[in-house]
């Protein structure tokens, strides 16, 4: 379990731990691949969430499954590109978290993705937490969570003196 003080902490970070939907770059999963493909490349990042057209998150599409599916006997054939969908090729077994996950939860789930969906209760894509921004808030608590503590053994101290 996580210590409250230090949980307490790392919430003073929350509002920049989840990245809302509208800044993420995303996919529909009708989209053929080609389309797909052309949207990763702008975005800048190799895996990106798949939604269905009410906004509902559905898997997530990386450069590496698009590269995969192109890979035939003969090399790489572009022909899949137009004929297959996002949905054809999108993984579907993905961690997710809901907006008030547990953060002891969210630690564990980020130790084998680079970022986590965030989803409500009805499946609607809100956001994503990604690492880097777990370890930027876990980063801040440890830093002031040990300026606390030695002002904590300050006070204590001058408290003594004054006994004294
Ligand atoms: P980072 O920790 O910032 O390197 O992000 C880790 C991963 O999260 C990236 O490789 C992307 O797959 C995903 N990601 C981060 N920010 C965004 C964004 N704004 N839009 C889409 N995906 C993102």
């Amino acid at each position: 379990m996580i210590s409250p003080a230090l949980e307490q902490l790392m919430k003073e970070h929350e509002d920049t731990m989840i990245i809302p939907g509208e800044n993420v770059a995303n996919v529909m999963k009708e989209h053929p691949l080609e389309h797909a493909l052309l949207l990763l490349s702008q975005a800048g990042y190799s895996t990106i969430p798949v939604l269905d057209r009410e906004d509902h998150f559905v898997g997530l599409l990386s450069l590496n499954d698009i590269v995969k599916k192109m890979l035939g006997i003969k090399g790489i054939d572009t022909a899949n590109l137009e004929i297959l969908t996002v949905a054809d090729v999108m993984k579907t077994e993905v961690a997710v978290m809901r907006p008030d996950a547990e953060l002891e939860d969210v630690l564990h789930l980020l130790v084998d993705s680079a970022f986590l969906p965030v989803l409500d209760a009805e499946g609607k894509f809100c956001g994503i937490v990604t690492r880097r921004e777990i370890l930027k808030a876990v980063n801040y608590t440890f830093h002031v969570f040990d300026r606390k503590n030695s002002e904590t053994k300050v006070v204590v101290h001058a408290n003594s003196n004054t006994v004294n």
